[in-house]
């Protein structure tokens, strides 16, 4: 198996965070990444205790300490005076309870830091403008159709190519995407703009019925972070690049409290994107012979509670420790599965269950509401570790 010729396809969080766990486990794997050039959209993310301990057992833990920012509590706020509704706290506590915190970053910071590390381990390991169009297999490896016509031969695959993932297409067939009535707002604010009177403390959820608003800082606290979700029953598109307007947002969240209008209104409108949440039913099985899906690929998941990044960095550390262990790629991809794909589905269904909980029509009921939950105290969602979870 130390031999084994593995190609990953997708160079993002989840193919990244592959590629470096199965270098670091001795295999020299290839990202085929579809892009021209690795950029990451600029937006946050938040990485729980599961993805930190992945993110520390891939060597990234200067990463973790330097670029993110760490918040100590997060208050959930009401939408219109801003009044707290629940303090959770981030650090300390989970630290005691989980051994470690959560991190505020953004995605482009930790995805550079990831390709960095790829590429110093194996300079050629990541390959741009790679776009796959179709895959095959037979008994002695697989075959990756490229856009350009080319092909490229492997032993394994592992299709990490998102949620319109086109090596699970080609396995599994497709699977509709299914429009959830929620779209969401992303931006950036420039952290010196923000009155500092509004960020009390800096990471804030604000609850109002049927909207919801997430900002956190991120760049070590140079930026403010925000994603803004509302429901709409017409159809948006998919993806996260459209851009809106401050004016539209504002609308939006009209009577909310200064504590987010004043940061909607800061926002530089071309770092001002909006975008439809489309859903897909999680797959019973990931695997068909020599490919496997990681990440958004195997389980499209929506962000009420922030853990897509972190299942895919979970999924690779898990992947890795697999293939690392097993005699036969079949027994690899099979553990792999078995430690994966329960705990996968648990955090989607989850996380649809938190954006009802988020959008409820009376914000105040949210304490009791979400007692023992995975939407407020992590409750199933942050003691899971990858690299220790027995496989
Ligand atoms: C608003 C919002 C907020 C979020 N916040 C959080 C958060 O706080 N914490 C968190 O953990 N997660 C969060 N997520 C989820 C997270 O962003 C995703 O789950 C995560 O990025 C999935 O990583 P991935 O590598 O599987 O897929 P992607 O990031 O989608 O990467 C797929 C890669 O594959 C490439 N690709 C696609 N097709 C092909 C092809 N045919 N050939 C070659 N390459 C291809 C793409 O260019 C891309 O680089 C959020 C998501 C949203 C929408």
């Amino acid at each position: 198996m130390k031999n084994l010729n593995i190609g990953v396809v997708g160079g993002g969080i989840g193919g990244l965070s592959a590629a470096l766990a199965l270098q670091r486990a001795g295999f020299r794997p290839v990202v085929l990444e579809q892009a021209p050039v690795l950029a990451e959209v600029g937006a946050g993310i938040s990485l729980s205790p599961p993805a930190a301990h992945a993110l520390n057992s891939l060597g990234l833990t200067d990463v973790l300490r330097t670029k993110c920012f760490h918040p100590e509590d997060q208050c959930v706020r009401h939408y219109q005076d801003g009044r707290p509704l629940n303090w959770i706290n981030r650090g300390q506590a989970l630290i005691e309870k989980y051994g470690e915190r959560y991190y505020l970053v953004h995605r482009a910071d930790l995805h550079d830091a990831l390709a960095a590390a790829v590429r110093a381990n194996d300079p050629t390991a990541i390959e741009l403008d790679r776009r796959c169009r179709t895959v095959s297999q037979d008994g002695t490896g697989v075959t990756v159709v490229l856009a350009d016509g080319s092909e490229r031969r492997f032993d394994a695959l592992i299709g990490a190519d998102g949620s319109r993932s086109a090596v699970r297409h080609e396995i599994f067939g497709p699977i509709e995407p299914e429009y959830t009535g929620y779209i969401a707002w992303r931006g950036v604010v420039p952290m010196e703009l923000v009155p500092p009177e509004i960020l009390q403390p800096p990471s804030g959820i604000f609850l109002g019925p049927g909207h919801l608003v997430n900002r956190y800082p991120i760049r070590g606290g140079k930026l403010l972070n925000f994603v803004a979700f509302a429901e709409r029953k017409e159809w948006v598109e998919e993806g996260w690049s459209i851009r809106s307007t401050v004016e539209e947002l504002l609308k939006e969240f009209e009577g909310w409290t200064p504590m987010v209008r004043r940061i909607m209104e800061l926002v530089p409108p071309d770092l001002l994107f909006k975008w439809g949440l489309f859903d897909r039913e999680p797959l019973k099985t990931w695997t068909k012979g020599r490919i496997t899906l990681l990440g958004d690929a195997a389980h499209p998941i929506l962000p009420f509670l922030g853990h897509g990044a972190v299942l895919a960095i979970e999924d690779a550390v898990v992947l890795a420790r697999a293939i690392a262990t097993s005699d036969r790629l079949e027994d690899a991809f099979e553990r792999y599965e078995h430690a994966r794909v329960e705990r996968a589905a648990f955090v989607v269904l989850e996380s649809r269950k938190a954006g009802k909980v988020f959008h409820a029509p009376d914000p105040e009921k949210y304490p009791e509401r979400t007692k023992g939950q995975a939407a407020d105290e992590g409750i199933g969602l942050f003691a899971y570790n990858p690299v220790t979870q027995p496989i």
